[in-house]
């Protein structure tokens, strides 16, 4: 599949008081055209910010230090991580759109969600009030919320959270992205309605057959609906894979505690679950080496503590007749060689 983003060790850093937070640390990924890729890991992890900084919506003092952000188009390429105004104008909410956890927090609450869709149109797409309104009422009814007519003419705080992360999904898809960028889209919601945007997402992923980056804490979700899933760390992304390389057959160590702490898929046993051990290191105090460390059950001494493991492609056995296959990549000195891997930080 042809490639539309391509994040490469972008970094994204907090100047605050007490110290730098290195909220996102050399985030490498990329996601293709059509695609569903998960970015899943504890809360805190950076997933939010590396989202936000592929949009340039990084609030301050929060900074992009580093790296490079390619957003493929018809009319090129634009790096996100480096692009002034007009540039990113050309690419947030026509070519990438983005939905949050807090529909009420991203919605102006004085104006109608018709006014809220079409102005994007009009922004994007240049159409006058008249069609920017059927379409808006075209897109409510396309995202189910229901009499579309008359909720085009209502506020936000007149709608259930449901309803307005349906609008907001609407919003989103207004000048037709190539990438949705929904970020815990259902964290908010209650479980019936968490189901109900799930599939939503689903369905208007393969009707349009836009890429969708799903950045959720909960592995469930993702087994649900990606393709591909990528691990976050303090950071850093430290496992790649297929969703069935990664769920099933995960490598890293983090993956594999993080599966440990969540329901077997399709398991109706009631197996003890066990937390990832310990807690996340403050922002401020990084440990050295392989941040993860001081929470896994594989510590090498000498070595996890000192170096600052790279990503290497790794195999995955999946069985014994059916034997290995590499799928995506690890971050951990388990894999790769002797001398993989730099010195600490
Ligand atoms: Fe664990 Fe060492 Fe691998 Fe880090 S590099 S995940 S500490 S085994």
């Amino acid at each position: 599949m042809e490639s539309l983003l391509e994040v490469e060790d972008l970094h994204t850093q907090y100047a605050l008081d007490d110290g730098l937070v290195r909220a996102v640390d050399g985030v490498t990924l990329d996601i293709r055209r059509g695609e569903v890729l998960a970015v899943v890991g504890e809360s805190g992890c950076g997933k939010s910010v590396m989202a936000r900084s592929i949009l340039r919506l990084v609030d301050k003092p929060g900074k992009i230090t580093g790296g490079h952000i390619r957003v493929h188009t018809d009319d090129g390429v634009v790096d996100m991580a480096n692009a002034e105004g007009p540039a990113i104008r050309s690419v947030r909410g026509k070519k990438v759109a983005m939905v949050f956890q807090e529909p009420i927090a991203s919605m102006s609450p004085v104006h109608t969600l018709g006014n809220q869709i079409g102005e994007s149109l009009r922004l994007h797409e240049m159409v006058d009030k008249k069609t920017a309104r059927t379409r808006a009422i075209e897109l409510l009814r396309r995202v189910g919320i229901p009499a579309p007519e008359r909720r085009v003419d209502e506020y936000p705080f007149q709608m259930s959270g449901g309803m307005l992360q349906r609008a907001m999904i609407a919003m989103a898809l207004s000048c037709g992205p190539d990438l949705l960028i929904a970020d815990e889209p259902t964290t908010a919601l209650d479980v019936t309605t968490q189901a109900q945007i799930l599939e939503l997402l689903r369905e208007l992923q393969q009707d349009t057959g836009m890429a969708v980056m799903l950045i959720t804490h909960d592995l469930g979700v993702a087994a649900q609906l990606a393709d591909r899933i990528a691990v976050m760390y303090l950071g850093a992304v430290v496992e790649t894979g297929t969703t069935d390389t990664v769920l099933r057959h995960p490598r890293h160590p983090y993956t594999q505690a993080l599966l440990r702490s969540v329901p077997k898929l399709g398991s109706a046993s009631r197996e003890r679950l066990s937390p990832v051990r310990g807690m996340v290191p403050s922002p401020y105090q990084r440990p050295p080496g392989c941040t993860f460390h001081p929470r896994c059950d594989a510590f090498m001494e000498g070595r996890c503590e000192v170096t600052v493991p790279g990503s290497v492609p790794a195999p995955v056995l999946v069985s014994a007749d059916k034997g290995a296959r590499t799928d995506g990549t690890v971050s951990c000195l388990l894999y790769g060689d002797e001398d993989e891997g730099e010195a600490t930080r």
